[in-house]
C-alpha cells in the first residue's frame, strides 16, 4: 500500500508545492484532495516560475498521471486556465489529467459573497481569498451544491442552479449585492463543462485501481494544519480538512491505504490573513525574515505575517496527522541571523502549554528557548551534514522538541537546494 500523504504542518504556505514536486518523480499518481483555488503552490522549475491553484503540481513531470479529487471544490474557469498555461508551456494534460465528477463547482455567487461578507466584517474579516471556496464548501454540506458532473447534464444543472440562487437571494438582498440570473449561469457553465469533459470522470475508481496495481500514490494537502477546520484556530481556518485524515476522504480511500504521513513546516513560521499567530514578529524581524523569504502570498500577493517557529503548533500537527516525518524548508532564509528563537511552550494564566489550547491561543505567552545562529551560505549543502554546524543544531532541536524526525531539508526555492532528497516511498 505504497501511499503517501503529504501535508501543511503548520498555517499553509510551508512549501508544499515544492516539496511534492520534488516527490512525484517518484509517483505514479498525485492526488490533490482537498481545498479550491485558494491555495498557490508556487514551483520554479528552470528559474521560471508556474503557479498552480488547482492542478497538482505533479503534472509537470510527462508520465505522471494527476487527479483532482471530489475532496476539492473546483472553479472550472480556473482549472480551464491552469490547462491553458500548461500547454502553452508544452505541458501536455491529455490523458493524464482526472478531475473528479463529485467535486462541488465554484459558482458565481460564491465569489461575490466571499467578497460582500469580507467587506461588511471590516476589521473581523477572516482574510479569505475570496474564490468563493468558504462558502461552496457551505453549499456542499448545506446539500445545495453543483457538482462538476451537473456541468455534463444541462437540464439538470438548472434546475439546481435555479435552486442554489433562490436559497442565496435573501442573503444576497441583506448584503446589498446583486445575484447574477439563472439563465447566465447556466449557459456558462455548461460552455465551461464542454470544455472540461474530457478530463471528468469517478477519480475514485482511478485512484482504487492504482492501489489494486500497487502503485505508488502521493496525495496533496492544501493549506495546513493550523487551518484545518476541525483542528485549526476556529474560525480562522478553512473550509476543509487540511489534515492527512481529509485525504481517506477527499480521494476517497481508505486510511489502511495510508503509509506515510509527511508534515511540511518552513524553519520559521508564517500566517496570511487574521487569527492568532502566537510567534508573530510585528518588529524589525518580522520585515527581515518577510523580505529575505519573500514572504507575499503567491494567490493573492499579500505580505504574510512572519514570525518565530511554534514547536506547540507543530506537535500537534504531528499528533493529528500521525506525521511520520518532518520536510523543513526555507533553512536559507534563516542565514545571517546572529541567534534564532524557538517557541518551545505557551504560558496562558500561569500554566505552561505544551500545545495550542482549546481558546486563548490569541492570548498565550510564548516561551521561547535561544539558538546560535549560522552566517554560512547554506543554499549548496546537500547532506544535512554539509550545513553549518549551528544549522544542524537548530533541526536537532526541532527534532527534539516535536518528537518527530526531520528528513529533507529545503535550501531554496530551486528543485536542486534540496538536502538529503530520498525516495519517499
Ligand atoms: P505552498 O502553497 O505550501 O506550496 O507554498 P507557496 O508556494 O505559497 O510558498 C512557498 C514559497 O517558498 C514559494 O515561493 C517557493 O518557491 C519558496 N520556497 C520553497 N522552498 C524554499 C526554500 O527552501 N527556500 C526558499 N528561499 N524558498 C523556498
Amino acid at each position: 500500500m505504497p501511499a503517501l500523504v503529504v501535508v501543511g504542518a503548520q498555517w499553509g504556505d510551508e512549501g508544499k508545492g515544492k516539496i511534492v514536486d520534488l516527490y512525484t518523480p517518484y509517483a505514479d499518481l498525485v492526488v490533490r484532495f482537498a481545498g479550491g483555488a485558494n491555495a498557490g503552490h508556487t514551483l520554479v522549475v528552470g528559474g521560471e516560475k508556474v503557479i498552480l491553484h488547482l492542478i497538482p503540481s505533479g503534472i509537470l513531470h510527462q508520465g505522471t498521471r494527476c487527479v483532482v479529487a471530489q475532496g476539492t471544490v473546483l472553479d472550472p474557469e480556473v482549472l480551464l486556465n491552469e490547462i491553458s498555461q500548461l500547454s502553452a508551456r508544452g505541458v501536455s494534460v491529455e490523458g493524464r489529467l482526472f478531475v473528479s465528477d463529485r467535486a462541488h463547482v465554484v459558482l458565481p455567487q460564491h465569489k461575490l459573497v466571499d467578497g460582500l461578507r469580507e467587506a461588511q466584517k471590516g476589521a473581523n474579516a477572516i482574510g479569505t481569498t475570496k474564490r468563493g471556496i468558504g462558502p461552496t464548501y457551505e453549499d456542499k454540506v448545506g446539500r445545495r451544491g453543483v457538482r462538476i458532473g451537473d456541468l455534463l447534464r444541462p437540464a439538470l444543472l438548472e434546475e439546481k442552479v435555479r435552486a442554489n440562487l433562490e436559497a442565496w437571494s435573501p442573503i444576497f438582498e441583506k448584503l446589498g449585492g446583486t445575484l447574477p440570473s439563472v439563465e447566465s449561469v447556466v449557459a456558462q457553465y455548461v460552455e465551461l463543462g464542454k470544455r472540461l469533459e474530457p478530463y471528468v470522470c469517478d477519480t475514485a475508481s482511478i485512484v482504487h485501481t492504482s492501489i489494486q496495481k500497487d502503485e505508488k500514490i502521493l496525495l496533496e494537502g492544501a493549506q495546513g494544519t493550523m487551518l484545518d477546520i476541525d483542528h485549526g484556530t476556529y474560525p480562522f481556518v478553512t473550509s476543509s480538512n487540511a489534515v492527512a485524515g481529509g485525504a481517506c476522504a477527499g480521494a476517497g480511500i481508505g486510511p489502511t491505504a495510508i503509509q506515510k504521513v509527511i508534515g511540511i513546516s518552513k524553519a520559521y513560521a508564517t500566517r496570511v490573513g487574521g487569527g492568532p499567530f502566537p510567534t508573530e514578529l510585528l518588529d524589525e524581524m518580522g520585515d527581515l525574515l518577510r523580505n529575505a523569504g519573500g514572504e507575499f502570498g503567491s494567490t493573492t500577493g499579500r505580505p504574510r505575517r512572519c514570525g518565530w517557529l511554534d514547536v506547540p503548533a507543530l506537535r500537534m500537527a504531528a499528533r493529528v496527522n500521525g506525521m511520520s516525518e518532518i520536510a523543513l524548508t526555507k533553512l536559507d532564509v534563516l542565514t545571517g541571523l546572529d541567534e534564532l528563537k524557538v517557541c518551545v511552550a505557551y504560558e496562558l494564566d500561569g500554566e505552561k502549554l505544551l500545545e495550542p489550547p482549546y481558546d486563548g491561543l490569541e492570548s498565550v505567552k510564548p516561551i521561547y528557548e535561544t539558538l546560535p545562529g549560522w552566517k554560512e551560505d547554506v543554499s549548496g549543502c546537500r547532506k544535512r551534514s554539509e550545513l553549518p554546524e549551528n544549522a544542524q543544531k537548530y533541526i536537532e532541536a526541532i527534532e527534539k522538541w516535536v518528537g518527530v524526525k526531520v528528513g529533507l531539508v529545503s535550501v531554496g526555492p530551486d528543485r536542486d537546494q534540496t538536502a538529503d532528497l530520498v525516495d519517499p516511498f
